[in-house]
């Protein structure tokens, strides 16, 4: 039980402004506000108390910090994440070291499973999901790339149908990604930029890891630890369950990183943001899968995945809590939607933000981007490297 001790320590309640502090805080002048707690407005904040000694301000709406990030105990005692399995890879030394001053790491690789035809075979696609799903037996990457070739359909790679099709053929697409594809974005695979299934290789190798990154860890306490303590410096104040429109700090830096389209009152129309309803549950029983995430690609079920998340602490534990994501359009917004008509209304909005001199856009929902965890933190650093200058020179005087 690697992390117990660790994640106890998490688990202690996180220090709260009480309403008093939160009255006086409100009515104070700051150098900058930061909208929003998650991983592109802690970076910031942090980087502007402890790298250039402003005085910052961080609201959320929610009622709690970290974002999408946000990870807790559930009332099982099992350490779960609110907003879905997050788990941490990167190609990044930079971004790692960085992340690495406010936490300590556990070594975590990630492997998935997909649920058809009634087995459990790997997904990315590799040899052994090849010769398990149809009772061969491919024994090189050779055989199976000659495999793979047989029903590869070679054509222009324009949209998220193109990339698979042209990699595995019909049948292994409309098997893994097309129901998926469907069920997550509520748009066909081809209606989809070639970015998002991009993100799923296919491997002729029996390599079953989800992700192949050089450093592929999970933090040690969990990721709301991690945030209190890139949070936890004199020069800044947290207050969660905080609107932007209801906040009336004067600042002479924004940093907004909630949806773009929304800091501009809609003006031209809703950016669409994909939504997610996550179901929890709590099972009396020590393990409810094989592996962290089981994807279900059908159809006919309304999830796309189940995560159980002691694979990913390693707690242990008797009981055992998971997760189904059911998509859906409304609610918080969690993926931007990429493909060309979204991106098109976004470069409209960029328009504005760009026209914007005091108020720095960044993270997943603010650029528009379907950003990783470390491509998040990556932008919000260079975003702050952009702005170091200025400020030195005497932006909050
Ligand atoms: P967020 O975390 O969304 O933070 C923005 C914050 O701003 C929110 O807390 C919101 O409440 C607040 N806010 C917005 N508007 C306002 C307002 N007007 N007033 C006050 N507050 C406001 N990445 C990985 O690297 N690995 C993974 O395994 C992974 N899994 C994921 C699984 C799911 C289901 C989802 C949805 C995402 C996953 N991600 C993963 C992506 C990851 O969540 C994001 O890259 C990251 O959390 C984005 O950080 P952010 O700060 O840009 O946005
Ligand atoms: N995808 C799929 N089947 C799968 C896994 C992924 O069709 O079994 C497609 C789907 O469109 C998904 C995208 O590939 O949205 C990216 O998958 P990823 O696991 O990276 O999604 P995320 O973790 O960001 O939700």
């Amino acid at each position: 039980d690697r992390t117990f001790a660790a994640m106890k320590q998490a688990m202690a309640p996180a220090p709260v402004n009480n309403v008093a502090t939160a009255i006086l805080t409100r009515r104070a002048h700051y150098d900058a506000l930061v909208v929003g707690a998650g991983f592109a407005g802690s970076v910031l904040a942090e980087r502007l108390a402890a790298g250039s000694g402003k005085r910052v301000l961080v609201i959320d709406r929610r009622p709690h910090i970290a974002g999408n990030a946000y990870d807790h105990a559930d009332a099982a005692g099992i350490m779960v994440h609110r907003y879905g399995p997050h788990i941490f890879h990167t190609n990044s030394d930079d971004v790692l070291a960085y992340l690495s001053r406010f936490t300590e790491w556990c070594p975590y690789e990630h492997r998935v499973l997909a649920s058809v035809r009634d087995k459990l075979v790997p997904i990315p696609i590799n040899r052994t999901t090849l010769n398990t799903l149809y009772g061969l037996d491919l024994a090189d990457e050779a055989q199976a790339a000659a495999f793979l070739a047989a029903r590869a359909e070679p054509r222009a790679i324009e949209t998220s149908e193109d990339v698979v099709v042209a990699a595995v053929g019909r049948e292994l697409y409309e098997t893994f990604f097309q129901g998926y594809t469907r069920k997550q974005w509520g748009l066909d695979p081809s209606q989809l930029d070639k970015a998002v299934t991009a993100r799923v290789p296919t491997r002729t190798d029996t390599d079953d890891r989800y992700f192949l990154d050089k450093h592929q860890v999970m933090p040690a306490a969990g990721y709301t630890a991690m945030f209190r303590r890139m949070l936890d410096h004199p020069n800044i104040t947290v207050e969660t369950g905080v609107e932007f429109a209801d906040c009336d700090v004067r600042a002479d830096h924004v940093v907004f990183t909630g949806p773009v389209d929304e800091y501009f009152g809609h003006r031209y129309g809703k950016l669409p943001y994909r939504s997610l309803q996550f179901r929890h549950e709590t099972h009396d029983m020590a393990q409810f899968q094989p592996v962290a995430v089981v994807n279900y690609p059908a159809p006919d079920v309304p999830y796309t995945r189940i995560t159980e998340y002691k694979h990913l602490t390693g707690q242990v534990a008797p009981r055992t809590s998971i997760s189904y994501e059911i998509p859906q359009a409304e609610g918080d917004p969690y993926y931007p939607i990429p493909r060309a008509e979204n991106q098109a209304l976004y470069r409209r909005y960029e328009a504005l933000a760009d026209a914007l001199p005091d108020v720095s856009f960044v993270g997943r929902l603010a650029t528009y981007r379907y950003y990783n965890m470390d491509q998040v933190v990556g932008q919000a650093l260079a975003t702050y490297r952009r702005l170091a200058p200025r400020l030195a020179s005497g932006l909050a005087e």
